[in-house]
């Protein structure tokens, strides 16, 4: 089917061509033209495409059996990508959830959380504390139009917004506190929102440990990470890290949570997790906190699709390859070649204002004046021009105007983990020509 009326109805900028087929970091389109997956699609495709020993591997699972419903039979690829997933957590998280996707890993955290709090009486917490800008998925509370008290009795109050306190955006801040202090500053804000809120009704703090789409690969100061961790053990308040994009070696090691020496209570992941060979993700969380669950009659919560024997294939099979390549190995080193190259573009166009990130979750803003951070005009609409301007010489970059609450335009630059340093330099070229192409446009 390649005619142009299409009847999906998903949000789209701009009319796209019809995808070929990928290979590595490229994908093709059906003109034959190659683009550099610049943003491994939306920070998933972390092995890159078409990986031909996982795509053998799936196939021999698929020639076996593509769903085992979880309460009729296990499977050997859950089993086993659960032992593996067990293995690569820090000490004490090692008890898997398997779901498809993003969203569902978070729900599947949250709940995981509540029901927890109920079986230690606790059933007063209920509340939890996120981060303003942040994201956590797309699902609007199911579980509250869902007219099954079997299902709903641990999770009411639902359909409420959460409280929420400011993301560390230290790169705004304009005053004299050293980087350290900046961080126990915004971990602080932690504190105050709970004792605020009432520490008895908050059940958890979720966080990105390295922002996403929401901040543009935003990082807090080492301080912050150790503090906020304190301070939810002090008041009791569950840790949850939201490592659904920074999981599965995106910031060069398996967690980002690793490079702060942080154990949170519970992980979401998926993204990178599957790699785009199937809906994939998991949540891991303390194994005691599992038990008590299980000791009290077990996790309310499934999707049917969950430990689906496929998609653990793939996913197994992506965590082999990662091994055997050392993969996430090199997405530090890699990480560290293109923060460099893209900190260097900043002598070069004075309206990037910001480069930030860790491994190859990496992002740059785009700024009017880089000493107070002003945004662009915001009728430049340049989160989508800038993109589109790559697009066409056959880069995909991924961006969003948001920031800090408020708006201002940045890019994430995230190539699958794969990418060599000839690739970088490729990605380079071509990012150059299309700022040069905007600064252009627009007599910068
Ligand atoms: N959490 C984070 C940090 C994300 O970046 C995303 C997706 O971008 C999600 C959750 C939701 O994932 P999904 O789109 O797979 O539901």
């Amino acid at each position: 089917m390649k005619t142009e009326q299409s009847h999906l109805f998903y949000q789209s900028r701009q009319p796209r061509p019809f995808l070929d087929y990928g290979e590595g970091i490229y994908l093709y389109d059906v003109s034959g033209k190659r683009y550099i997956d610049g943003s491994s699609g939306a920070m998933v495709s972390n092995i890159g495409h078409s990986n031909p020993n996982v795509l053998a591997k799936m196939k021999a699972q698929m020639d076996r059996a593509t769903f085992g419903y979880r309460l009729h039979f296990r499977t050997e690829p859950s089993e086993k990508l659960a032992a593996k997933v067990a293995g690569l957590m820090p000490e004490g998280l090692d008890r898997v959830f398997f779901v498809s996707g993003g969203s569902e890993a978070v729900e599947t955290a949250i709940k995981l959380a509540r029901q927890y709090a109920v079986t230690q009486g606790q059933g007063s917490r209920w509340k939890v504390i996120s981060r303003m800008p942040s994201y956590h998925g797309a699902t609007m509370g199911s579980l509250g139009v869902t007219g099954s008290p079997l299902f709903t009795g641990a999770f009411a109050p639902m359909f409420e917004e959460m409280p929420k306190i400011p993301a560390p955006t230290c790169y705004l801040d304009r005053d004299n506190l050293s980087e350290e202090q900046r961080g126990i500053k915004y971990a602080e804000m932690l504190r105050e929102k709970i004792l605020a809120e009432g520490p008895d009704s908050v059940l958890a703090f979720l966080m990105e440990p390295v922002g996403g789409a929401s901040t543009g690969a935003l990082v807090a100061p080492d301080s912050y990470y150790a503090r906020v961790a304190e301070i939810c053990r002090e008041y009791g308040v569950l840790l949850i890290y939201d490592e659904v994009m920074t999981g599965a070696g995106r910031t060069g090691k398996f967690l980002a949570a690793e490079h702060w020496g942080i154990t949170p209570d519970i992980v979401a992941m998926s993204k990178g997790f599957g790699a785009g060979y199937a809906p994939l993700g998991a949540v891991v969380a303390r194994n005691d906190m599992v038990e008590a669950l299980l000791d009290s009659g077990g996790f309310q919560h499934g999707f049917t699709y969950a430990g689906n024997p496929l998609a653990c294939a793939a996913g197994l099979a992506v965590l082999e390859e990662m091994e055997e390549h050392d993969i996430i190995g090199n997405a530090a080193r890699m990480g560290d070649v293109l923060k460099a190259r893209l900190t260097g573009l900043m002598e070069r166009y004075p309206f990037i204002g910001d480069v930030r990130g860790k491994g190859l979750l990496l992002a740059f803003e785009l700024v009017s004046d880089r000493e107070t951070m002003a945004v662009l005009p915001k009728d430049w609409n340049a989160h989508v021009e800038l993109v589109e301007l790559a697009y066409e010489r056959g880069l995909i970059i991924y961006s969003r105007r948001t920031r800090g609450g408020k708006e201002g335009d940045h890019f994430l630059v995230c190539p699958p983990l794969i990418v060599t340093e000839a690739q970088i330099d490729e990605i380079m070229e071509i990012l150059c020509d299309a700022l040069d192409a905007f600064a252009e446009k627009h007599a910068l």
